[in-house]
């Protein structure tokens, strides 16, 4: 990674336009997500849609990895490889899917719960959902990386819903990670400064249990250690002179 690479105004539109299609893929993702789909055909559907629309799956072979997106259900927070896997009610699972449109990548991801859900589980998705906003919120010209994990860790604290510390946004653009690293935890007005033109990923990543993981042998699935559930929500978000601008608007732009 090199140092943040700060994005012209024309940067930030051919941005949106790979974040627009991500966007369009969560939105059709989410209309699939149902008992007996498996994670596998999720990964087919998002790879098939990104590519009529002329753009490529990010993921698929970034340093070998197989799927076109990560599906991480219940206890599995992230990077989770498709497969067999068919989704029952009540399942948390997670979709992050990256889109290269032009030679832009933009990186975004949404939890779904499968049918009516636990209550704890609705609690956990929405929190991180807030979580985000909050953070999307202090995207602005002046402000700090340390502003953004500081209203993502408050949020949570507020609801009882734990933070991983080591689990981490990142700068996006031309590469899937540029600077700076943006953790879910930090100090307000600590860390890199905000400027016009810079594009980060924000992604809280949230657990009912304890914030603590494990890498599963396959090299890639993050669970958590104890078996409790996760969930996450990402966007990537442009900083500008006229506030935040998310880039990757899944769920209708009138969610953020
Ligand atoms: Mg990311």
């Amino acid at each position: 990674m090199g140092p943040p690479r700060l994005k012209a105004a024309a940067e930030i539109e051919a941005m949106a336009a790979s974040g627009a299609l991500l966007a369009r893929t969560l939105d059709v993702l989410a209309g699939a997500v149902a008992a007996g789909v498996t994670t596998a055909d999720l990964d087919g559907i998002a790879r098939e849609h990104i590519r009529a629309d002329g753009g490529q799956p990010s993921f698929l072979g970034y340093r070998a990895f197989p799927g076109s997106i990560c599906a991480s259900p219940n206890d599995l927070v992230v990077h989770g490889i498709p497969g067999p896997r068919p989704l029952a009610d009540g399942d948390v699972v997670s979709l992050d899917v990256g889109v290269t449109l032009d030679g832009w990548v933009t990186d975004a991801a949404r939890t779904f719960v499968v049918g009516e859900g636990r209550p704890q589980d609705l609690h956990l998705v929405a929190t991180a959902e807030q979580a985000l906003r909050d953070a999307i919120a202090v995207c602005v010209p002046g402000g700090t990386v340390g502003d953004v994990g500081a209203a993502v860790q408050a949020r949570a604290g507020r609801e009882g819903i734990g933070v991983f510390p080591t689990l981490i946004g990142h700068g996006v653009g031309r590469s899937l990670h540029e600077e700076p690293q943006v953790p879910n935890v930090g100090h307000p007005g600590h860390g890199p400064e905000l400027r016009a033109g810079l594009v980060i990923a924000v992604e809280p990543m949230l657990t009912l249990g304890r914030p603590a993981i494990r890498l599963a042998p396959d090299g890639w699935s993050v669970f958590t250690i104890d078996g409790a559930r996760a969930t996450h929500a990402e966007v990537t978000v442009a900083v500008t002179d006229e506030g935040p601008r998310v880039l990757t608007p899944w769920g209708g732009t009138d969610r953020w």
